[in-house]
């Protein structure tokens, strides 16, 4: 695929996307923002526009630097949070929820820890990081700190981030960040939850390994 091409395919995933942002209660209204990475570009939804009336026309495209190349539409508010993960990391995408259980969590905890061993496929337990302001450098920062060695952070009082190498990839780590935030509460709410230790988080990710889960056979 050209470069043109890929820059297409990427902005109909968005549109296709910020429909479920929605429709599995990750976001709601204009609230979250996603964005992929295309070679030296990236694609990002617009700032202030619902989801149910967003189309490949109205996603932005950005440099690195955040220069826009084509944005008929202002880019995400959160552009530099999404601009500072692709710098920090190898990621080709970027997930921005407000997910109810997630900001629930960091509003009472410092972390979401190892109530499941599926938190494996995050890194492991997953930072809350510090309230900064929403779109400001100091909110990236934070997020960044938060991710080292891991693949979602959440942000207190806020929401979470999640990243990975395409977009249903970290997409489907946002909805396992959502899952796992839910399940901490129920068994919170039936005492006090077993948590998995680092050997046995080191064991099931070893396990995963081996079993080559999240491959497909030839790959
Ligand atoms: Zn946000």
């Amino acid at each position: 695929m050209d470069a043109k091409a890929e820059l297409r395919a990427a902005r109909e995933q968005l549109v296709r996307y910020g429909g479920r942002l929605v429709a599995d209660g990750l976001a709601v209204g204009a609230a979250g923002n996603l964005s992929v990475r295309v070679g030296d570009l990236i694609a990002i939804t617009p700032s202030g526009i619902g989801y149910d009336e967003l189309t490949t026309a109205d996603i932005c495209v950005v440099t690195l630097a955040g220069d826009e190349v084509e944005a008929a539409e202002t880019p995400s508010s959160e552009l530099p949070m999404h601009l500072a993960v692709y710098a920090a990391t190898g990621a080709g995408a970027v997930v921005h929820t407000h997910s109810a259980e997630v900001v629930a969590l960091s509003a009472t905890c410092a972390e979401l820890p190892a109530v499941h061993y599926a938190i494996t496929s995050l890194g492991g337990p997953v930072r809350v990081a510090n309230y900064v302001r929403f779109g400001s450098a100091g909110l990236a920062d934070a997020a960044v700190a938060a991710l080292v060695g891991r693949q979602a952070a959440i942000l207190q009082n806020h929401g979470a981030i999640c990243c990975g190498p395409t977009l249903p990839a970290a997409y489907d780590r946002a909805v396992l960040l959502e899952w796992l935030a839910r399940v901490y509460r129920l068994a919170r709410s039936h005492g006090e939850p077993r948590i998995l230790s680092q050997a046995e988080l080191d064991e099931v990710a070893a396990e995963a390994r081996r079993r080559r889960y999240g491959l497909r056979r030839g790959q």
